[in-house]
Parts: C-alpha cells; sequence; structure tokens
C-alpha cells in the first residue's frame, strides 16, 4: 500500500490557502483519481458544535476540500454521525451544512436505511452511501482521546457507523484494546481512500471534546490510516506505538508493516513535535490478574480514572445519559441538572464526557462518592 505520508504547515482558516494546500497534498500523496467519481466526505462531527470548540473537523477545511473534489469533476456528498444521532440531523452549528449548501455537495443522513456488513467479529451497519459512492474521503480532527489517547484517521471511519450502533460497541468492547482492535477491524472492512487531518488548531488536554484549542498549524494527508495516524500522533508528542490502535494495525501488517516504511513529505519532523502538547497519561493496558482483582476488590477500581459529573456545571441536558451505553447514568430524582452514576455498571467507555457541552464531565480518579 501507499506509505506516503505529506505534512504542509498552514497557520489559520484561510479558504484560498487551505486549498492550496490540499491540492498539494493530495498530489504528493498521490490520492485517487477524482474525475468523474461520487465521493464522500466524512468530516469528523463528534458533537454539532461552534468551529471555535474546535471539536470537529472546521468548515473551511471542508470547503476547501469539496471545492478541490469538484474541481476535478466529482459529485461531492458529505455526512456524518454525531455521538447522539438523530433522523434528519444536519450539521448545523459547525457550519459544515451551510458549506455543502454554499458548494452545491449533497449532505446526507447516515440515520437512513444503513446496510450490515461483516467484521471479523460479528456484523455491524454502514450509512448506505459508503456503499453508493466510488471513493470515500476522511478528514479526521487532531485531537486526544480519553479512550485510544489520540484519535485520528482509524478513529474517524468510526463515524460511518449511524446513530446508537456506535455507543453500542463501547459496551461490546469495552476497554481500550478491545475497542482498538475494533476500530482495526472496522477499518479493514470498510477504508476510506484518502485522509486529511485538519490540525490547524487541534485539541489538547482532555479530548475529544472537552479539551482545549492549542494551534498546532498542520494539514496532514496520506492515502494510508495508520502511517498518518504515526505522524501526527508524533507531532502530538506521543509515542506512535503507545497509541493502540497504531500498534494494532502494525502488528498485523495491514496497511504498514514497519514504521521506517512511511515515505514522508514535509518539514523536519523534529521541528514540529508540539512536546507541550497536553497528553493523556499512557496507562497501558491491563493483564488479565489486575482485571480480576478489579471485580473482586471494588476499591482498585476506585483508582481508575471515571467519569466525575460536575454539578455546577450541569445543564439537565441529559446528551450524556442517552449516549451511555451500559445505562449507567441518571437524573438524580429530586435534585435538579444532577447525573447520578452507578459506578458498577460504568465500563469507562467515557461517551458521557465526550457529548457533554457544558464541561460538566471530568474524566479523572475520584476515591470517595
Ligand atoms: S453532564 Fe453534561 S451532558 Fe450530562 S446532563 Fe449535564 S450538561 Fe448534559
Ligand atoms: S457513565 Fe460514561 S463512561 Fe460510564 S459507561 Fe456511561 S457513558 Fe461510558
Amino acid at each position: 500500500m501507499n506509505t506516503k505520508v505529506a505534512v504542509r504547515k498552514c497557520r489559520k482558516y484561510d479558504l484560498h490557502e487551505v486549498f492550496n494546500l490540499i491540492s498539494e497534498i493530495y498530489k504528493v500523496c498521490e490520492g485517487p483519481e477524482a474525475s468523474g467519481k461520487k465521493i464522500l466526505i466524512k468530516p469528523n462531527i463528534l458533537i454539532d458544535s461552534n468551529p471555535s470548540k474546535c471539536i470537529s473537523t472546521h468548515p473551511v477545511v471542508v470547503e476547501a476540500m469539496i471545492r478541490y473534489l469538484q474541481s476535478k469533476g466529482a459529485a461531492v456528498f458529505v455526512g456524518d454521525s454525531p455521538a447522539v444521532h438523530l433522523r434528519g440531523f444536519k450539521s448545523e452549528k459547525s457550519g459544515i451544512y451551510q458549506v455543502c449548501q454554499k458548494t452545491g455537495a449533497t449532505w446526507v443522513d447516515f440515520a437512513i436505511d444503513p446496510y450490515e456488513t461483516t467484521l471479523k467479529k460479528g456484523k455491524i451497519k454502514i450509512a448506505s452511501i459508503v456503499r453508493e459512492v466510488d471513493l470515500i474521503i476522511s478528514l479526521p480532527k487532531f485531537k486526544n482521546h480519553g479512550l485510544v489517547y489520540f484519535t485520528g484517521a482509524i478513529k474517524n471511519t468510526l463515524g460511518l457507523v449511524p446513530g446508537f450502533t456506535k455507543a453500542k460497541q463501547h459496551a461490546l468492547h469495552y476497554d481500550r484494546q478491545r475497542f482498538s482492535t475494533f476500530l482495526v477491524d472496522l477499518n479493514e472492512a470498510v477504508l476510506p481512500h484518502f485522509f486529511l487531518m485538519d490540525g490547524i488548531i487541534g485539541m489538547e488536554g482532555p479530548g475529544p471534546a472537552q479539551g482545549i484549542p492549542i494551534n498546532t498549524e498542520v494539514l496532514i494527508g496520506s492515502t494510508n490510516p495508520v502511517a498518518m495516524d504515526i505522524i501526527a500522533s508524533t507531532i502530538a508528542g506521543y509515542k506512535p506505538m503507545d497509541i493502540p490502535p497504531n500498534s494494532i494495525s502494525i502488528s498485523r501488517g495491514l496497511w504498514l508493516k514497519d514504521i521506517n516504511e512511511i515515505i514522508y513529505d514535509g518539514p523536519e519532523l523534529q521541528t514540529i513535535i508540539r512536546a507541550d502538547f497536553k497528553r493523556y497519561p499512557i496507562t497501558g493496558n491491563e493483564n488479565i490478574v489486575i482485571k480480576f482483582l478489579k471485580d473482586k476488590l471494588p476499591i482498585l477500581k476506585k483508582l481508575e480514572r471515571r467519569p466525575v459529573f460536575i454539578h455546577k456545571n450541569c445543564t439537565g441536558c441529559m446528551e450524556c445519559i442517552k449516549v451511555c451505553p451500559a445505562n449507567a447514568i441518571a437524573m438524580h430524582h429530586e435534585k435538579e441538572n444532577w447525573v447520578v452514576l452507578n459506578d458498577k455498571k460504568c465500563i469507562r467507555c467515557f461517551g458521557c464526557s465526550e457529548v457533554c457541552q457544558n464541561n460538566a464531565v471530568e474524566v479523572r480518579r475520584k476515591f470517595f462518592g
């Protein structure tokens, strides 16, 4: 497989500049022929939110990608399935739906008539548009993720799974290693053809939704998901093999057998690594003995990072409750805007912290309560 990764410095969301850089990156990475093709662009729209929060792919990056593909003669479709996905969803707060209207690209609702595909283990629903287009272009966002540490190309494919089927996957694959293995399996079944990561302003700290925007000033492109994620996580200051989807992909010899196979095109990597980027601490995967002890000694479970609800920030919107795959949270029966956690049921997927837009869910250790 093509192992090229191109990185270009980019300091602001200027449409003309981003368009030119995308043209260059696409050419360097030998992106697929777009002329006459039907192409789905899949941004990262974890939550429909204002671009200033940096939760989603910036609308200027989406627009520049649409315009680039249209200039090559492609018919462009755009869509994603957010964490809480109801039929008729349009990403208006992010500005991405308006970009579609402006450019003539077609917005697609992934919730309509998904089809079923087979993974290594089990089956999964996928948005029907995936079968109707010739190519998929994925636009991940440069940011941290509580469960897999860093979210990139491999993780962004999860948005092709519509609605609450996604949340169910957290319950089925309830720890870091299992969830990462599932993500790799999913990409083996449905692999986008080109990836462009929006790292102009990334998100450090408690991503993927409650982190802090940071000027990371890069656009990264590749046709190879793991090669892209290795370069992106390196720029974020991680050791790339600490990111489970990267190490699992490499151990399977999927899109890359060895990190040294990457053909890198861009500024000297050492000069763009963000040592100051606030990363998640790498805690590794638990062995079977620790898992057993945790089941037997609940006090040990308290040593883990877990969702902690900050009641004074809570608006009672219940988005966290809708997305929780383990039914581990509920509103307090008396207190207003007060979410109660059933710690025994919680599988630590951190979906609640992903969807909360009010900084009312922190992921940290809490020994009491
Ligand atoms: S914790 Fe956040 S998502 Fe949950 S109800 Fe409160 S504000 Fe809404
Ligand atoms: S409470 Fe939060 S972390 Fe726990 S299972 Fe539910 S969504 Fe996941």
